[in-house]
């Protein structure tokens, strides 16, 4: 028997014969005002927002939620000091304005992150800079940013962030001071300045949230559902056609609008469509996680944020107790799929060595490994880095399709994780001006999912543990819940209260109850949906083949695997595992 969510509908993927309830929920009225393709955070973001204002609203993900850019970003939510250089003032303060909302209506996951950059000179870049404003095009050889350049930069970033003081303002040491904050930095540092942007601890569960949000509206969202293609109809709609891509099984549905929203993907959506576009020109970046407590050590709980000898930007940032280190910018080709190259690892080590001279990384300590692909505008001469980070909204209207009448089309062009809450507003918006109907709500300050009523304070959290905790849910198990969903984790204690619940014997971190609720709930299609996206265990690098034995096993019964599924689920996790993540899982079963 399926669980009952919120509208009454159950979940279970059994429920329905075989069918998913959430693909259900489409076929059984395949049509909607506006149709979503592409379920990253900036369509999920659109999607809520859209729900919000009572607009009949569709989403549909070819993969997995946040399993594009948005599940292989920095982990950032920042200003974007950098782009100041690049002359983008507007997205600057639309970043930091942002960033200091998210900090409020999603802190439990987005927290403040102290940020420390060394700087190796007074003044160099400042000539460079300049010329940037004009033109964004890298003259030369790119120039390692001097304090000069920087000093001027965080004081323009401290007068956008003067809205409540959310975050402290930035602190300039000399290299005595320096160094002895950070003893294990390069001894030819001669500053460092200290900053607070913030970070998503989990972007992949904020965008779940998200969505979520827009379902409890009324929206309705399928994962593992692609667009294949589109034909028009006179009366001004399109009807697309989907297809399941767990099953196999294609239907149409009709829309008067459609966002394309699919990031790097959306010239390819748009040919699919029958009317192509060139405006993408995406970058690929790339991450290492790394078990290495001596580095972790060295950073005393901050990020440090620098630039390398190239000019990129990149970051050595502890997460837990792992060390997250980024990224590269080059030009990415669609046709390949985005991997962390030795390359690209090779490139890490030397920038750690940059930093930390005296410590020593071999690739033994990497545990994971990703990489996505920005979708940034097209750029012809334009350096990667310097590439506009900015967004814009591209619509074409029916008498521009291949065929006469079919529903407006509009595709975003770019969009950060940052900025993803106003950017929802305003393509949400455009949708609202193509209905003509008006916006009844904001966003800017609704607690989204498991944010609202989250404590905030240490000791409001301690209390909130020590409220959920019961003989048979230590310390650990109640704040490993809240740390996972928020305040929803009411919900998800009572659903496992109201049963027998045991401990996973591969992890303590969930439970078969849990596992249960999470098919019910959060629209699982694979084994590895779980180890990536509802939980960071693959990020930690703490996947054995215990524990995709135990989860296949757990899975199965509400997900309506049978022993051969099961296998599969397995297999590709490791497939998935050791293809995109460089991590390798040794199977138990013969
Ligand atoms: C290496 C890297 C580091 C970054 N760091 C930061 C950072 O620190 N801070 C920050 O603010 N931003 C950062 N970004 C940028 C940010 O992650 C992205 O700009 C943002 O996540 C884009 O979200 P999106 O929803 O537009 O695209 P995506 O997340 O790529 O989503 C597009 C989705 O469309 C789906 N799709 C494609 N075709 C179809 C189809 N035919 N049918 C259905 N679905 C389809 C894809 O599967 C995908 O899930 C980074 C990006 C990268 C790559």
């Amino acid at each position: 028997m399926g669980l009952k969510d919120s509208s009454g509908h159950t979940n279970s993927a059994t429920a329905r014969g075989g069918e998913r309830e959430s693909v259900f929920r489409l076929r059984r009225r395949p049509n909607a005002r506006v149709l979503i393709i592409g379920g990253g955070i900036n369509g999920v973001g659109t999607f809520r927002d859209l729900a919000l204002q009572g607009v009949d609203v569709a989403l549909v993900e070819r993969g997995d939620y946040c399993q594009g850019a948005s599940g292989a970003s920095s982990h950032m939510i920042h200003g974007g000091i950098r782009y100041l250089e690049n002359g983008e003032f507007r997205l600057v303060r639309e970043s930091v304005v942002e960033r200091n909302r998210l900090l409020r209506i999603a802190p439990h996951y987005v927290k403040p992150l102290q940020t420390t950059i060394p700087i190796f000179s007074t003044f160099s870049g400042v000539l460079a800079a300049p010329l940037r404003f004009l033109t964004h095009k890298q003259q030369g050889k790119p120039k390692e940013r001097g304090a000069f350049l920087i000093k001027l930069g965080l004081s323009l970033y401290d007068s956008f962030s003067r809205d409540g003081g959310s975050v402290p303002r930035h602190q300039f040491r000399t290299r005595q001071k320096a160094l002895a904050e950070l003893p294990m930095l390069h001894p030819g540092v001669k500053y460092t300045a200290t900053y607070f942007d913030a970070s998503v601890h989990n972007p992949e569960r904020l965008t779940l949230d998200v969505l979520q949000d827009g379902e409890k509206a009324g929206g309705r969202a399928s994962n593992y559902l692609s667009l294949m293609s589109v034909s028009s109809n006179a009366d001004g709609s399109s009807t697309a056609v989907l297809r399941d891509q767990l099953t196999g099984e294609e239907f149409g549905f009709t829309a008067d609008v459609i966002v394309n929203t699919t990031g790097a993907w959306v010239d390819l959506t748009n040919q699919a469509m029958g009317a192509p576009t060139t405006f993408m020109g995406g970058t690929k970046g790339s991450h290492i996680v790394l078990d290495h407590p001596g580095l972790l050590a060295a950073c005393d709980g901050r990020e440090i944020f620098f630039e390398h000898t190239d000019g990129r930007i990149v970051l050595i940032y502890p997460m837990g107790d792992r060390v997250l280190v980024g990224t590269t910018d080059v030009d990415a080709d669609m046709s390949e799929d985005a991997i962390c190259t030795d390359g690209e690892i090779d490139y890490f080590f030397d920038l750690i060595g940059h930093v930390f001279p005296d410590i020593a990384v071999n690739r033994g300590q990497i545990v994971y490994t990703f990489s996505g692909v920005r979708p940034l505008p097209r750029h012809d001469a334009t350096q990667p880095g310097f590439v506009s980070r900015d967004y814009r909204i591209e619509r074409r209207g029916p008498e521009a399709g291949p065929q006469e009448g079919g529903a407006v089309v509009l595709s975003l062009v770019g969009g950060k994780w940052t900025t993803f809450r106003a950017l929802a507003e305003h393509l949400a918006d455009d949708v609202l001006a193509e209905l003509g109907t008006e916006r009844k709500i904001s966003t800017a300050k609704l607690a989204i999912g498991g944010g609202s009523g989250f404590p905030d304070s240490d000791a409001g959290i301690q209390k909130w543990i020590k409220a959920h905790m019961t003989p048979t849910r230590d310390a650990d198990r109640a704040a490993g819940l809240l740390t996972r969903y928020g305040t929803r984790a009411e919900e998800v204690i009572s659903y496992l209260d109201a049963g027998h619940d045991s401990l996973l014997r591969s992890t303590r971190e969930l439970s078969v109850r849990e596992l249960k609720f999470m098919a019910a709930h959060e629209q699982i299609g694979h084994l590895v949906d779980v180890l990536i996206r509802r939980t960071s265990l693959a990020f930690r690098g703490l996947v054995t083949g215990e524990l995709l034995n135990e989860l296949a096993e757990a899975l199965a019964e509400p997900l309506g695997w049978d022993a051969a599924r099961v296998a599969a689920e397995i297999n590709h996790a490791q497939e998935v595992l050791k293809r995109y993540h460089g991590v390798e899982v040794h199977s138990l079963v013969a």
